[in-house]
């Protein structure tokens, strides 16, 4: 975690983002992409060719993806409008961070934020010092 928000204090003003691996929402590893948004202030797009590559990662044995990650730079933690329209109800994790505070959020039909997205737990004292949501 403290390395996600460090990462989004030096990719501001824009929006970082990346892939979050690991196996029943718990994340043990992390792969940042380039945000190829239009806006990148405003918005963020994981690079498509990193995101394809990790999918066939996971078909072909490799690390499960757990969901993704992206940053809010001067914002709040909370998904916005446009992440909701984004998001597919696949059951993955969406964490926001802001450089000081993160949430996770599960995306899922019919959703409390937005019909999209339901808060859940974030536990960050993992083993490993990795970040876990449940
Ligand atoms: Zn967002």
């Amino acid at each position: 975690m403290a390395e996600l928000q460090q990462l989004a204090k030096a990719g501001e003003p824009q929006e970082i983002c990346g892939i979050l691996f690991g196996d029943d929402g718990r994340v043990s590893t992390y792969r940042p992409a380039p945000n190829v948004a239009a806006d990148p202030l405003r918005h963020f797009e994981i690079d498509p060719g990193i995101l394809i590559a990790a999918e066939r990662d996971q078909r072909g044995g490799g690390n499960s993806i757990v969901g993704y990650y992206h940053s809010h730079p001067g914002s709040t933690v909370q998904p916005s409008a446009t992440d909701a329209a984004s998001a597919a109800a696949d059951g993955r994790v969406w964490l926001i961070v802001n450089g000081t505070d993160a949430a996770a959020w599960q995306a899922i039909e019919n959703g409390d934020i937005y019909g999209r997205f339901n808060a859940i737990t974030l536990d960050c004292s993992g083993a490993k010092g990795q970040t876990a949501a449940e």
